[in-house]
């Protein structure tokens, strides 16, 4: 069932918001001890909420999302709800403040299940850096879900939920969309509010919905988009209707291909499911137009100069006094600043943050960290240019299937090019979009990602639509 199926159910009454609630939770406690998508489980606020979402329901005050079970990435503050981000520095975290995100969703009436499993701090691509271990695929419990958004992605494609909330960094979103088959949107940098969301990467983070379908996640991105004076960063502009957008043709759209997205050593079965994506599209109407994004291969090690930098910045916080794990009998102040943040952190977060110390300190920040925005203005640039002539830009999402657990954990590098293609518009801000698009050989999805110019989510929701109308990659889903 999606979600707007479900929401049509609600609103006639044909199941209530509790029943609905009591069978997801169900389904967690049988399915989640092998999946490990959720950190947290909060059955008593899940059925709560149910009890009022029901009220809602019969006494005419509900709105679309009103009794829709849903999970939420374990970085959003949930007040009084554990919010860990997946680090034992944050474990025992109970934040005293909602996030602007969570707390649109309870306005509108949204069921939250729990606290989904995500990479450390949202630095990962395996959901393997979590300290409440790592996150099983649905399709093939032997491989990694992506991530860092993991633990989202896979309570989707297990049906522990109706749609969940991710983040994306650098590609949290769409990466793990991608290796799980489900439905992912970054929207624009500014576009859903950041109060509340534990930072990683200040000028990059973004919140967003993780669904069935592009129509689910058109219901959802409405109700979190939107301006928030608690979020500096946050657009002031409307909030468009994204699900009276959406179309099921596409005619006058042009889609730019960028050449640098199809290197020749792209895996052969991602390469044919994008061959045939495109000629959905251009049977849908569209014209597809040879683009060039030039400076595409700067990205990652740009990403990975601007990222661990903030991240150092925004880490420094965890000093086990104010927040975080605190270690046991510390000598002095200083060996309790040391040890609280040494037992604390796990092996990732610290490389990212002596690497973000260092690219930041005095004689080194010209050298790297300003050339490193100088570079991301390229980036930028070069997609503006795209924008001049095409409407949407199509690429590959990742460039590998799911791969199994354990691959890459040793090797931050090979880790790092997984988000090859989903980095440069974080750089750039824009928002984009990974949808299922077909199959290897073994059955894993394949996805590809949309790309859109600033604050165009409806056309991509829109794009996204159409192509779900005419294929049926979206309602695959894995054996139970
Ligand atoms: N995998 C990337 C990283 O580890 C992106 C993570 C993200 O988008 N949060 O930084």
């Amino acid at each position: 069932m999606t979600l707007v199926q479900a929401a049509s159910l609600l609103r006639t009454r044909q199941i209530s918001a509790q029943e609905l609630t009591t069978a997801f939770l169900e389904r967690i406690q049988r399915l989640n001890p092998i999946i490990n998508a959720f950190i947290t489980v909060d059955h008593e606020g899940a059925m709560q909420a149910a009890k009022q979402a029901d009220a809602r329901l019969n006494n005419g005050t509900a709105t679309p999302m009103t009794g829709i079970p849903i999970g939420v990435k374990d970085l959003f503050c949930t007040e009084n709800l554990t919010t860990t981000c997946g680090s034992k520095m944050l474990a025992q975290f109970r934040p005293p403040y909602e996030s602007t995100v969570t707390r649109k969703l309870k306005e509108a009436g949204a069921v939250i299940l729990g606290k989904t499993n995500m990479d450390e701090f949202a630095m990962g691509s395996s959901n393997e850096t979590s300290f409440f271990g790592p996150v099983k695929n649905p399709w093939d419990i032997s491989r990694i879900p992506g991530g860092s958004s993991g633990g989202s992605a896979a309570a989707l494609a297990a049906q522990l939920a109706l749609a969940t909330i991710g983040s994306d960094t650098g590609g949290s979103i769409r990466q793990p969309a991608a290796l799980t088959g489900i439905t992912g949107l970054k929207p624009t940098y500014g576009r859903v509010s950041r109060s509340g969301m534990i930072a990683f990467a200040s000028s990059l983070d973004q919140a967003g919905p993780m669904a069935w379908s592009a129509a689910d996640a058109a219901m959802v991105l409405h109700t979190i988009a939107g301006y928030d004076p608690l979020d500096s960063t946050s657009i002031q502009a409307d909030v468009p209707d994204y699900v009276n957008a959406l179309a099921t043709r596409m005619d006058g759209i042009r889609i730019g291909i960028p050449t640098e997205y199809r290197p020749d050593n792209l895996n052969a079965e991602i390469q044919k499911a994008l061959t045939e994506a495109e000629q959905t599209f251009r049977d849908l109407g569209a014209s597809l137009v040879p683009i060039s994004l030039p400076h595409t291969r700067y990205a990652i090690p740009t990403y990975y100069i601007i990222a661990p930098a903030e991240a150092s910045s925004n880490l420094a916080r965890y000093d086990g006094i104010r927040f975080g794990y605190r270690c046991d009998d510390p000598k002095d102040l200083k060996d309790m600043y040391t040890r609280s943040r040494n037992e604390g952190f796990g092996a990732e977060v610290k490389r990212r943050i002596m690497l973000g110390t260092y690219v930041l300190s005095s004689g080194y920040y010209d050298a790297y960290y300003r050339k490193a925005q100088k570079v991301r203005r390229l980036i930028a640039d070069d997609f503006h240019q795209a924008f001049q002539h095409v409407d949407l830009i199509l690429t590959p999402t990742t460039p590998t299937t799911a791969f199994p657990l354990g691959d890459k954990i040793d090797d931050p590098i090979a880790m790092y090019l997984s988000d090859l293609f989903t980095i440069s518009v974080n750089l750039a801000g824009l928002p984009a979009m990974s949808i299922p698009c077909g199959a290897d050989q073994l059955g894993l999805p394949i996805g590809m990602q949309m790309i859109a110019p600033i604050l165009k989510e409806d056309k991509l929701l829109s794009a996204a639509h159409a192509f779900q109308t005419a294929t049926p990659w979206h309602q695959r889903k894995p054996e139970p």
